[in-house]
């Protein structure tokens, strides 16, 4: 055991705890960084300048805390979501992630369980951890789909509290049909729990209308997860939000921070909303680009997924570990998922999806 190990090891964490493993994208500074399903477009200037008035307007006033309820920054997002939404019904936090964390706060905990098809976003086993929530790991088809029934039997045999759907999933990139979302919330809601869809990948999708936000009606124990760090290129900032009943968001109030979403943020944020059409202007670029590599991987005799968000998921490699480090040797940093066979690659701009597509042709003749 390695010293820093040992030292750990050595302090009085939560028993729970022991023995885990954080969160652990590797993070190596390589030219082409394909690897955490970021949107790799540079800032226009136009959006950078933007930003910078707005945290100029609101460093006059960082002696202050920020606006708790974060009001304007919420009727923004309500606005940009449509769907007939309002703010009340939108909550905000430092990335999705962060809003996980709290609806796990608040419907999860000790003696509670939270349910998600494996395999899927990492970071769901891990909020659970953190939050003393049971994880279950719901089961996929072979090739890695879930159907009404599968999802639906499961959720019955388990009774978990909370369920998550990933849709678009990471890491398979591919959107659940809108009846398996239903037919899973109708069997959440006879157990008395909460459904989240988690959208991250929501504005890559090839129907646009396969969006859970036209669901919400009528559905109270439903939440559409979304977050600015995949279109609108703004991972940096942290900021992930929701669209629920109004009564989810009063739920989450009872254990989020107060203040938790900085003035900074809540000013950087409102100058990306208003600027949204530049911003999401290469989301289209973007899909051309995970198209162009889903059929050349086809072409190369490999097997991608069906990709509705902004990264392909793929097998057919003999050895994915050899694929990565050789990708890795020219400067493109990939996502091995620890999946046998298969990578995972983030669609960037065209020039790095050209650079990727080559060192792997150039890999898979190396290797005969
Ligand atoms: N959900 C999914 C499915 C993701 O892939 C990610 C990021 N990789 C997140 C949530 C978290 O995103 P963020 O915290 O940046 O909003």
């Amino acid at each position: 055991m390695s010293e820093a190990l040992q030292a750990l090891e050595n302090l009085p964490i939560r028993d729970d705890l022991r023995g885990r493993s954080p969160y652990g994208a590797p993070m190596i500074d390589v030219p082409i960084t394909l690897n955490v399903n970021e949107n790799t477009h540079p800032m226009p200037d136009e959006v950078v300048e933007a930003i910078g008035a707005e945290i100029g307007k609101v460093a006059h006033r960082l002696n202050r805390y920020p606006d708790r309820e974060f009001v304007e920054l919420r009727q923004e997002l309500a606005e940009f979501l449509g769907h007939g939404l309002t703010a009340d019904n939108v909550w905000a936090a430092n990335g999705s992630n962060e809003v996980l964390q709290q609806l796990f706060q608040v419907f999860g905990g000790p003696g509670r369980s939270v349910m998600s098809f494996v395999p899927t976003y990492s970071m769901y086993p891990l909020l659970a951890d953190g939050t003393n929530t049971e994880f279950i790991a719901g089961e996929r088809a072979a090739d890695f789909t879930l159907t009404a029934e599968s999802a639906v039997a499961q959720v019955i045999k388990h009774r978990p509290h909370i369920v998550v759907l990933c849709s678009p999933n990471n890491p398979t990139g591919t959107a659940l049909e809108k009846e398996v979302i239903e037919r899973v919330y109708s069997a959440v809601e006879e157990l008395d729990g909460i459904l989240i869809v988690d959208e991250a990948y929501a504005e890559f999708a090839q129907d646009p209308e396969q969006t859970a936000l036209t669901l919400l009606p009528g559905r109270n124990r439903l939440v559409v997860s979304r977050t600015m760090s995949k279109a609108f290129a703004f991972a940096g900032v942290r900021l992930g939000y929701f669209a629920a009943h109004p009564a989810i968001a009063d739920a989450v109030r009872l254990v989020r921070l107060p203040y938790h979403l900085s003035s900074v943020t809540q000013a950087t944020a409102l100058a990306a909303l208003r600027h949204r059409t530049q911003l999401l202007a290469n989301v289209e670029d973007i899909k051309d680009a995970r198209n162009r590599i889903v059929t050349r991987l086809r072409e190369l005799g490999l097997k991608p997924a069906e990709s509705d968000s902004n990264f392909v998921f793929f097998s057919g490699l003999q050895d994915e570990k050899e694929a990565w480090e050789y990708l890795l040797a020219d400067g493109i940093l990939v996502r091995d998922n620890g999946i046998a066979g298969h990578l995972r690659v983030t669609a960037g701009t065209q020039e790095e999806t050209t650079a990727f597509l080559q060192s792997l042709e150039n890999y898979l003749v190396s290797t005969g």
